[in-house]
């Protein structure tokens, strides 16, 4: 998505001349490209409007960086949308917080709740969790296990068939037992049935839920609205969690879910293991969305998992990024595992170079990158990757002695290029200028 808005901004920018029909045609195209990422249509359009009215085509100056306005604009209209335009509920302590979630089979329920379970666990809260999905056999036993490789209580039936009792004896249970947080666990179905919403109304009456949490796959596509509008009217949900954002999809439809139901986005699923959880970041999830790459959240993980980052942090503050800077943050990132994961949150270039990459090509890709740095002289390495260009006899060389190819070598000096940009326009607008600036 992310690059096929690119294209079209790029593509108006190098006409000669820059009429309002070639701005129109790019708007149209960009909205194809939300289009194509399972952003709802009616939504395109309002969003068609409001890039519209935000750039003012005929006001803009002729030398204006008509690039990053639009790209700007997109952005904002985006965010605006997945922004929580109120503050999210929060639970109160030393009081019984009831928890439900609700949404169809395979969204995440059963993992998220405990996901969710250990976070508020982990800010001091007592909790527990109540399984109420006597639908689907092993249900039970999976919450068990997840429940307990988190040391966290529990509650279910092997032998009571009916949701509704099971979900309210064990909300029962914990509130005489001054639980504070109660996550209920629910059932789903393939698709919206009507039995499971009348499941769904039935438990909520008997438990009272003070918040219900609707969970929705991000690969959901196009289906989003429909499903989250079906869920909203039966079972009134104050909060939406996405889940599986480490997938393939493009996540328009988790968008499309908010618009429709004026309902925040609280967290987000980034994988299977518990850890996998993150609050949700409305301007990190629309650059990934748009693959802007999400430096902060980058920048967060390597500093996370390598405390030794000192001088690719001192070249950062400098606004500098070298070719060993580059080649530093290769080697954590291969250590920081799952590629996939990380591959989003890269800037464009990188996120693009592994695209469609399995964890395995993409290890390799990066071993190999390494050794191209690692064939280099440490002049080389300490510059600022002009030098290759330079001198590209430079660039043979350091093919031949990693064993890659020229083209190789290219790629990688491309995105240390772009990084070090990067880096220079960051630097610019001082740290705090990542915020709401998309990357490039
Ligand atoms: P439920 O039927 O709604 O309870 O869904 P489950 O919690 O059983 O999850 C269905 C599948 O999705 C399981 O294989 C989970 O491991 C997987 N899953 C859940 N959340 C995520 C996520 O954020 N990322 C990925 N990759 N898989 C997830
Ligand atoms: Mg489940």
């Amino acid at each position: 998505l992310g690059k096929r808005i690119n294209a079209a901004v790029t593509d108006l920018t190098r006409a000669p001349t820059m009429s309002e029909k070639a701005f129109d045609g790019m708007i149209k195209e960009i909205c194809n490209a939300l289009m194509e990422a399972d952003v709802n249509i009616r939504l395109v359009g309002t969003l068609r409007k409001a890039i519209k009215s935000k750039v003012k085509f005929g006001e803009l100056a002729p030398h204006a960086n008509k690039r990053r306005i639009i790209q700007q604009a997109v952005f904002e209209a985006l965010v605006d949308i997945v922004n929580p335009h109120e503050k999210a509920w929060q639970p109160k302590k030393a009081k019984s917080n009831v928890i439900m979630f609700v949404g169809l089979q395979g969204a995440g329920k059963t993992t998220t709740c405990t996901k969710l379970a250990i976070y508020y666990k982990a800010r001091g809260f007592k909790v527990c969790l109540v399984c109420a999905d006597t639908f689907r056999a092993g249900a039970f036993d999976q919450l068990k296990q997840n429940a307990t490789k988190a040391g966290i209580p529990y509650y279910g039936s092997l032998t009571q068939t009916n949701p509704v009792t099971v979900a309210s004896d064990g909300v029962a249970k914990f509130k005489k037992e001054r639980f504070e947080i109660i996550i209920v666990d629910t059932s789903g179905r393939h698709q919206q049935e009507n039995a499971l919403f009348a499941e769904m109304v039935e438990i909520q009456a008997a438990v009272q839920p003070q918040q219900t949490v609707m969970v929705l796959d991000a690969s959901i596509g196009q289906a989003a609205e429909a499903q989250s509008r079906a869920f909203k009217e039966t079972a009134d949900f104050g909060a939406i969690i996405i889940t599986k954002t480490d997938g393939a999809a493009a996540g328009g439809g988790a968008i499309s879910a908010v618009a429709a139901t004026h309902t925040p986005i609280i967290f987000i699923g980034t994988g299977e293991h518990q850890s996998d959880f993150e609050s949700f970041k409305p301007e990190s999830f629309v650059k990934r969305l748009l693959g802007m790459g999400d430096m902060s959240a980058l920048m967060e993980k390597i500093q996370m998992n390598n405390g030794d980052q000192k001088p690719t942090m001192k070249n950062l503050a400098e606004g500098k990024f070298s070719v060993r800077d580059m080649r530093d943050q290769i080697a954590n990132v291969s250590k920081m595992g799952p590629l996939s994961k990380l591959a989003g949150m890269m800037p464009g270039g990188m996120g693009g170079l592994m695209q469609g990459m399995d964890d395995e090509e993409g290890s390799m890709k990066m071993k190999r990158m390494i050794y191209i740095c690692d064939s280099m002289t440490e002049k080389e390495l300490d510059s600022d990757g002009k030098i290759f260009t330079e001198q590209p006899a430079r660039m043979t060389r350091v093919a031949r002695g990693s064993g890659t190819s020229v083209r190789e070598v290219e790629e990688l000096l491309s995105q240390q290029q772009m990084m070090a940009g990067m880096a220079k326009k960051m630097k610019g607008m001082g740290a705090a200028g990542q915020k709401g600036a998309p990357g490039a």
